[in-house]
């Protein structure tokens, strides 16, 4: 288990795949949740697909979902993806969804945002209570996982 470390304003947070495995959490509805009202309709009646998708931050290879690439593409190009009413969490998550899940500071996020100050950012998404998997980003501290095995 990794220990807990308080975040700051200089943690960097992501959308962390593994809290929703974790949690028995379907990311797909979440994601779902996130689609424009012309792609909603449009993948309303499709079998779930997944696409391979490459971490820009590791190179690391994971299988996702097909509507987080819609939403990539198309969805986070509208509009009204994020407007001055969207709640921050979601805002937060879109951002993630949009940016190909890119570790970002509460720092980032606000300037991204526009509105609500890094402070409050970090207050909402740094807590225990954890929003959509988005937390910090962990290391994996590889010398000293190998010394113990
Ligand atoms: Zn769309």
């Amino acid at each position: 288990m990794a220990r807990y470390v308080k975040p700051t304003l200089d943690t960097k947070f992501h959308i962390d795949f593994d809290w929703w495995e974790q949690n028995s959490r379907n990311l797909r509805v979440d994601l779902q949740a996130q689609l424009c009202s012309e792609c909603r309709a449009q993948y309303a009646d499709r079998p779930p697909e997944e696409i391979d998708w490459v971490s820009p931050d590791t190179g690391e290879v994971k299988r996702v979902d097909i509507l987080w690439h819609v939403i990539r593409t198309h969805c986070s190009q509208q509009p009204d993806y994020i407007t001055e009413h969207t709640p921050v969490t979601t805002a937060v998550f879109r951002i993630f969804l949009a940016n190909d899940n890119v570790p970002l500071t509460p720092v980032g996020l606000h300037q991204i945002l526009g509105r609500k100050s890094p402070d409050l950012i970090l207050r909402t998404i740094g807590g225990h209570q954890i929003y959509k998997g988005i937390r910090p980003v962990i290391t994996p501290v590889r010398k000293e996982a190998k010394k113990a095995a």
